[in-house]
């Protein structure tokens, strides 16, 4: 009904990008409705979710989009990253290759979203630690050649998700503030 209808002060489109199965559309379904699944089925067709979070007593709208299982190189089309202000780069620290990627998606990114974007270098499945394949100092180093935040995350024990989203939303928030 109307009368609960929200104001929307800002909204923010993030887009997820990594490749195939580094935990992307798990890290959105914790972020955004806190559900984890094991058997995550590859996403089908393009998909965004929202979120509604106030920031210094501001309506802002977190409109975060999944890729639709076209993580093969430049199977991503220009729309998905149009109009995209924040991006979290996934990498499953468990799969060495997916992080040796993360210079290709990097170079797409910047290739077609926005100019000042917002990067995030997300670190996921953090809960496999015994089977690590990316020493935490690797990333950490590229992350700072590349000006980008990072962390490592878990969607499966929900460990620095939210804090890695709200980081880039409130970085989104204080540029245009
Ligand atoms: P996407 O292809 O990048 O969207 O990857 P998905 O989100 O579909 O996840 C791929 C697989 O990894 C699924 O079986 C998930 O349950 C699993 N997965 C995702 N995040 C985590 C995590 O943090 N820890 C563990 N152990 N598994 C995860
Ligand atoms: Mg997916």
């Amino acid at each position: 009904g109307g009368d609960f209808a929200q104001k929307i002060d800002y909204v923010f489109k993030v887009v997820l990008v990594g490749d195939s199965a580094v935990g992307k559309s798990q890290l959105l379904a914790r972020f955004a409705r806190n559900e984890f699944s094991l058997e995550s089925k590859a996403t089908i067709g393009v998909e965004f979710q929202t979120k509604t979070l106030i920031i210094d007593h501001k309506t802002v709208k977190a409109q975060i989009w999944d890729t639709a299982g076209q993580e093969r190189y430049r199977a991503v089309t220009s729309a998905y990253y149009r109009g995209a202000v924040g991006a979290m780069l996934v990498y499953d620290m468990t799969k060495r290759q997916s992080f040796d990627h993360m210079s290709r998606w990097l170079e797409e990114l910047r290739a077609h979203a926005d100019k000042n974007i917002i990067i995030m270098l997300i670190g996921n499945k953090c809960d496999l630690g015994t089977l690590r394949a990316v020493p935490t100092e690797d990333a950490q180093e590229f992350a700072e050649r590349e000006n980008l935040y990072f962390m490592e995350t878990s969607a499966l024990q929900a460990t620095n998700v939210e804090s890695a989203f709200m980081t880039v939303l409130s970085e989104l928030y204080r540029v245009i503030s």
